[in-house]
């Protein structure tokens, strides 16, 4: 199964073995939310039992051990959904950040992983992937409860997808060849990959659990040690799997897990001297902060996936129905704090006005709710900080004189969490702040067309380039405006599709990396030449 599709979908509700799910793909588990189906077969109370009992691990993981900061620092990590506290979590620092280079480098260096045969690395990493099926049902748990995200989505898509990338990265590493280049007879040139050495993944509060699988998966594959530095605000997937790791054979020192903040721990390992590789996902001022780091210190190789402002362009001759409940889902899922939501809906004008009377339907399938019910499709925000942005933004959209459906009123106010429906603005010009900004909430702006060129125009014109999709029953059409379109993942007939098998990420100021797929390994590897004479 590699396209999200209707097929997907049914796949997904008939199979019992929910984790066993190979598809790495938010729209199954979205597109079955805007259905108001579950992917759990555990009821909110059960689910709210175990919360209850979970026992949370919430120190830093250095050199194999679970250990404190060594200041003894903790910062307390709150659910969004209703502001309890959770844990307090190590807060590591310098001095943390320093002993876990020293450890990840050492045991580079000793060649106890680096070294190791890609069949037993292998053998590591699908051991690792079962540990995580095996306890998918608490990392679902942990991830919603930490990230505010339903239970729907942590069940339906982050967990099987990061369980797929550990075990399918893990699984392509001993099946990788090398390249002998076309010489002369009496020499023989080697093209080798080797691993960069110490790598530092630092990751963003969205999709935690799907970006860290995304770093770690092809980073420790290819025999690198990793620093994972999680979002400060939702560390704790992270810190779980890395014990996990342990018990799968992962050596000490090849995954050290830091939680702490960006602004200082974080910008340690960016200028650290010992770090080869820095893999970023997150936003764009802080990926160009990470290119001057790099800069200012040993020019670590930097890949940056970042933000976006993505188009889905609607032709008159789309399957509306269809395109209508993906543009909810493309912008609302996640509560739109997502890095490739469809946020710009470009749409054909003849169909405008009855197409936009579809999405506001459509969107009602996207009302907030509590997070531990298995029915609800859309969490809160992540925090006041990202609930007061989004408010800011549709009062720019407001000002900039678009006519606004939804996001009247704060919702679900009992649950003393930070919930907004979905908002749809129409009669907005792409200049407009509200169509050039990354807004990272649940907020649509609908940008009407004349023409072909017109649409493939308004697309492109933004700083980014990360995903995007074209719906028209015409192929030659869509294809023809695929191809002008530059964005690093493009949909047609569909949003949001793609699996492990594809790679992800971004043209223009969406970045430079490629997570996913074999291309991936580019990103955690040299290419060495070896020219040998006879
Ligand atoms: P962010 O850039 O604020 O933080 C991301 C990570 O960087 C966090 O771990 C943070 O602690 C760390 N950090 C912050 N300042 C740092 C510094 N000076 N040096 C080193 N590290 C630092 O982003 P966020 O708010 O956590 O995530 C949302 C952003 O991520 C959005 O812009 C979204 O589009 C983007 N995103 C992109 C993708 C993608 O693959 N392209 C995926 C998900 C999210
Ligand atoms: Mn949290």
């Amino acid at each position: 199964m590699h396209y999200a599709n209707d097929l997907d979908v049914e796949y997904i509700l008939h199979s019992s073995i929910l984790y066993r799910d190979d598809n790495n793909n938010a729209i199954a588990a979205a597109y079955t939310a805007a259905m108001g189906e579950a992917m759990t077969d555990k009821t909110k109370a059960q689910w709210q039992t175990m919360a209850d009992k979970l026992k949370i691990e919430a120190r830093a993981f250095i050199n194999g051990h679970y250990v404190d900061a060594h200041d003894g620092a903790t910062r307390t990590c709150y659910n969004p959904a209703t502001g309890t506290k959770l844990a307090d979590v190590a807060n590591c620092g310098i001095d943390d950040a320093d002993r876990a280079v020293q450890g990840a480098r050492d045991a580079f260096e000793s060649g106890i992983w680096s070294k190791r045969s890609p069949d037993a690395r292998r053998a590591v990493m699908v051991r690792w992937a079962q540990l995580l099926e095996d306890n998918a049902d608490e990392l679902a748990l942990l991830e919603t409860l930490d990230v505010g995200k339903p239970i729907r989505d942590t069940t339906g898509s982050d967990v099987p997808g990061a369980i797929r990338t550990i075990r399918w990265s893990g699984e392509a590493i001993d099946k990788i060849y090398e390249q002998v280049a076309p010489t002369s007879h009496d020499t023989i040139g080697l093209v080798t990959r080797i691993p960069l050495g110490v790598v530092a993944a630092i990751v963003p509060w969205n999709f935690p659990l799907s970006t860290t699988a995304w770093k770690l998966g092809p980073a420790l594959a290819s025999g690198n040690s990793v620093i994972l530095k999680p979002a400060s605000n939702t560390p704790l997937t992270a810190i779980r799997i890395a014990g996990l790791a342990k018990e799968a054979g992962l050596p000490d020192g090849v995954l050290q897990v830091l939680p702490g903040p960006g602004s200082s721990m974080g910008a340690h390992l960016a200028t650290h001297m010992d770090i080869d590789g820095l893999t970023f996902t997150g936003s764009t001022p802080i990926g160009k902060k990470l290119l001057e780091y790099s800069g200012q210190s040993n020019l670590k190789r930097v890949f940056n996936e970042l933000g976006g402002k993505s188009p889905n362009i609607v032709f008159a001759d789309a399957d509306l129905e269809k395109a209508a409940e993906a543009a909810a889902m493309a912008c609302f899922y996640n509560g739109g704090q997502t890095c490739t939501a469809g946020t710009r809906l470009i749409v054909e004008e003849s169909i405008h006005d009855r197409f936009v009377d579809m999405v506001i339907e459509a969107a009602k399938a996207w009302q907030p709710g509590d997070i531990m019910d298995p029915a609800t499709a859309m969490g809160p925000m992540i925090d006041q900080g990202q609930y007061d942005t989004v408010k800011d933004y549709i009062a720019i959209g407001d000002s900039e004189g678009c006519t606004r459906y939804g996001g009247d009123s704060n919702i679900f106010p009992e649950s003393g969490g930070l919930f907004l429906e979905p908002v749809i603005f129409t009669g907005v010009d792409n200049s407009m702040r509200i169509a050039q900004e990354e807004v990272f909430g649940p907020v649509l702006a609908v940008i009407p067309f004349k023409t072909k060129e017109e649409a493939i125009n308004i697309a492109n014109d933004s700083i980014y380039g990360l995903g995007g999709a074209i719906w028209s029953r015409d192929i030659s059409n869509a294809l023809s405006v695929a191809e002008e379109i530059r964005v690093g993942t493009l949909g047609v007939n569909n949003y949001f599709g793609g699996d492990i098998t594809v790679p992800f990420g971004g043209f223009k100021q969406s970045g430079n990396g490629r997570d996913k797929s074999i291309h991936a390994f580019d990103d955690y590897t040299e290419l060495k030449t070896t020219w040998i004479e006879l």
